[in-house]
């Protein structure tokens, strides 16, 4: 394989995928659409698209001894992007200790030759895929805090059935 279709994201544990496959299953009467199945669900961190398999390598060696900085988010409200035409979990607000993960993750991965993008990070969790409203549901479930403290890197491929996503590195998780 020449190329893989790589991207960095936050991985949660199977209760947090679950509870997160409830508010997909909330939301599907209101918006219609297909939900992610459970243990696809993610944040996605930095996307890279189709990188060279020598710099694929390259990343999986040196994700093992990146360190993220530990940090939670908490998911407090679903929202739509209207394009892609996804209903999303995510926060009101994005908290400074993600936001400057996510600018970390991106200035190192510059030194692999890659540039962040031009829009601004909106973290959010695809619940639902080819919705049918613009509008979310007006409420969300409880608030749920997601705490972190490494990322994974997920190679994207392609199947018959659609993207397949397989996790080819782990971020090292701080010590103690
Ligand atoms: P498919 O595109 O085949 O329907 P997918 O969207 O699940 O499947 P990818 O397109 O490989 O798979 O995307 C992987 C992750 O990266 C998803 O979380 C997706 O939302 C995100 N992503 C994809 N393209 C971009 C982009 N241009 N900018 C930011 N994030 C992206
Ligand atoms: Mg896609």
């Amino acid at each position: 394989m020449p190329t893989a279709r790589l991207f960095y994201a936050l991985w949660p544990d199977p209760p947090m995928a679950q509870t997160l496959s409830t508010w997909a299953a909330l939301a599907q009467p209101h918006s219609h659409g297909r939900p992610m199945r459970t243990e696809t669900l993610h944040m996605t961190l930095a996307f890279l698209g189709q990188v060279e398999r020598e710099i694929a390598d390259e990343l999986i060696d040196a994700t093992a001894y990146h360190r993220l900085q530990p940090g939670s988010v908490t998911l407090d409200r679903y929202g739509v992007f209207d394009r892609p035409r996804i209903l999303w979990a995510g926060p009101a607000q994005t908290p400074d200790g993600l936001q400057a993960s996510h600018d970390g993750l991106w200035l190192w991965l510059s030194a692999f030759g890659f540039a962040p993008p031009a829009q601004p990070f909106r973290p959010h969790v695809t619940l639902l895929r080819n919705i049918e409203r613009h509008d979310p549901p007006a409420s969300a479930p409880p608030p749920l805090t997601w705490r972190y403290d490494r990322m994974v890197l997920v190679a994207s491929e392609s199947t018959d059935g659609g993207s397949r996503y397989r996790v080819v590195a782990r971020s090292r998780p701080q010590p103690g």
